[in-house]
């Protein structure tokens, strides 16, 4: 990795005679929103993530954009005007998170079977409502179906299960490629963000205000001290970390609540809709999502402490998902067809009076904490990281004494800027089909970079591993421009295989460890030290998740 790590260790070197405006601790959906935020607004800004872009809670979500039915039916049976109000900004932002990414979201079809006639009359009311919430940003009306009409659209269906159906809609994201587009949009309004940065430590001025911070570099270990007039801490579940460096006396905010979600072949799932699962023994809702050749299915909501490490389903969670999805097919899914599974931490901010962690507002609050000047940015979901990025650079303006207004639901994100599918087909007639189609739904008008690379260099246009998409000319592509330094921030992030089929992962890495070893000029140990270190994490998620 020499010539890489010099790049790096001369461009951090570089940072540490700069005063930044803010400092973004976080590269997940909140951090890498909030940097594009600033910086689109004009002030100086660096983003640290001290893993990979998305790495941990932002790559791991059911990957909708929504509004929350179930937070809707809670806010009517609770009567919470709060659930109400985050219900409707969210979906709100639904119309504006498609608009922003079209190549890599999409609007959905989910349809909720009904297992009585009080059930269906009670489900159409609802999402009637949840469409009339949604008003003039409404991306397809919801409407009754009767058996026939859903078998159709969904055959895996046992017909004796159900006596109707109602259908809705939501959007669907690729949330590590979209955290990613985020991030790259940032950057091209002069946001600085750098992963695999950890900070260490706040600096404070003789008056207790943070004015710099300490870093370490999690890949040379070299450590750095930066100065900044503001911090914003955006680390998720992480966030009380961060709070209790800048002020001891804090109170920890943060409950992590532990949601997992299985993966099944397509081939259990014929058709293009998603079903909703209205009701759990345990009082949660279950999804089964068609996602890119796959079935996604989740999700489970549980609290737990804090951890760095990957997850995925246990063997429970995997009898637990199976248990409810089987009992609406025709014929059921055995354990056998798990292909991968993935998991990650909700981070839910405590509220008077809750006791479980499904009941907690997905909403989030900015906290100003006056002593030490930190700003935190709590809570939240995907769906909304926009207003969460804005709210949080409202305040870090304010405190600056240079408010400015915020642009981010007019900033189309790289890769959407001059997004035209059939203007990059017609120019492609030396790759497949399959090849391009993958190429324009990762990395929409940025395609046309890697199939320029592949067509100067005819040797990168081999496929990785046959059957696949992923030629060298993407993958050389991720690493020189896309800031992969390691085969799972290739593997999982930039191409999210691991979170499908752990099998599959398992494959790549080695040719994808051999290739990047070449590239970053890592020595023969090195090479195979990281493929085993990451095949290792993968062996280790399908133990824990086999009987
Ligand atoms: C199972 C599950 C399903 C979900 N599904 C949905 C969904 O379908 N739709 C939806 O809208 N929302 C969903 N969510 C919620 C959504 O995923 C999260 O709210 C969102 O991703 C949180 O983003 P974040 O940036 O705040 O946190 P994270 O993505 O966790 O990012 C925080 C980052 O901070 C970094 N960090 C921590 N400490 C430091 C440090 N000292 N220095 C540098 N960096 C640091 C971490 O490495 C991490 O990358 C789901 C959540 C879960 C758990």
């Amino acid at each position: 990795m020499v010539f890489f790590t010099m790049q790096r260790a001369n461009h951090i070197d570089a940072l540490s005679g700069q005063l930044f405006d803010m400092v973004v601790i976080g590269g997940g959906a909140t951090g890498a929103g909030t940097a594009l935020d600033a910086a689109s607004r004009g002030y100086k800004v660096l983003l640290l993530e001290k893993n990979d872009f998305g790495a941990a809670t932002s790559s791991k979500s059911t990957k909708l954009i929504h509004g929350g039915v179930r937070y809707l039916e809670q806010a009517f049976k609770k009567l919470s005007v709060g659930q109400y109000r985050m219900v409707k900004k969210a979906l709100h932002e639904r119309t504006t998170l498609l608009r922003l990414a079209p190549h890599i979201t999409q609007p959905l079809q989910l349809i909720t079977p009904c297992r009585t006639w009080l059930e269906a009359c009670y489900y159409y009311v609802g999402l009637k409502l949840y469409d009339f919430i949604s008003g003039k940003s409404h991306i397809g009306k919801s409407r009754w179906m009767s058996q026939q009409q859903a078998l159709q659209a969904l055959p895996a269906l046992a017909a004796q299960k159900m006596v109707a159906a109602v259908a809705y809609y939501d959007g669907q994201l690729d949330d590590s490629r979209y955290n990613l587009a985020l991030i790259q949009t940032a950057q091209q309004y002069g946001a600085i963000c750098i992963n695999h940065i950890s900070v260490t430590a706040l600096q404070k001025n003789e008056t207790g205000k943070i004015t710099g911070l300490h870093c370490s570099d999690t890949l040379t270990g070299n450590s750095y001290t930066l100065a900044t007039k503001v911090v914003i801490n955006a680390t998720g579940p992480f966030a009380d970390h961060i709070r209790l460096m800048a002020n001891k006396q804090l109170t920890p905010r943060i409950r992590v609540s532990k949601g997992v979600h299985m993966v099944l072949p397509r081939t259990v799932w014929p058709g293009q809709s998603a079903m909703l699962i209205p009701k759990t023994a345990d009082g949660r809702i279950i999804f089964a999502i068609p996602y890119k050749q796959h079935l996604l299915i989740g999700t489970t909501d549980e609290e737990d402490n804090l951890t760095e490490k990957a997850f995925g389903p246990s063997t429970k969670d995997v009898q637990y998902l199976l248990q409810y999805l089987n009992d609406y097919l025709q014929h059921p899914v055995t354990e056998n067809e798990v292909l991968a599974g993935f998991g990650g931490q909700r981070p839910l901010v405590q509220q008077a009076g809750s006791n479980s962690t499904k009941d907690l507002i997905r909403d989030h609050e900015i906290e100003i904490d006056a002593p030490s000047g930190l700003i935190s940015v709590l809570g939240g979901k995907w769906t909304t990281y926009r207003l969460m990025a804005k709210d949080a650079v409202d305040a870090a303006g304010n405190m600056l004494g240079t408010p400015r207004a915020c642009i981010t639901a007019t900033l189309s994100l790289v890769g959407s800027q001059q997004y035209n599918s059939t203007t990059v087909i017609n120019q492609v007639d030396f790759l497949p089909d399959f090849i391009v189609q993958h190429l324009l739904k990762t990395y929409g008008d940025q395609s046309i970079v890697i199939i320029q690379l592949a067509r100067q260099q005819p040797a990168l246009a081999a496929l990785i591993l046959p059957g696949l998409p992923y030629t060298y000319a993407e993958l050389q592509y991720v690493v020189s421009k896309e800031m992969a330094f390691t085969i799972e921030d290739v593997i999982s992030r930039r191409w999210g295989v691991d979170l499908l089929n752990w099998e599959m992962a398992i494959e790549l890495a080695k040719p994808v460890g051999k290739w990047m070893g070449e590239y970053m000029q890592w020595t023969t140990q090195q090479e195979a030290r990281y493929t085993t270190e990451y095949m290792q994490q993968i062996q280790l998620l399908i133990q824990q998740s086999r009987l």
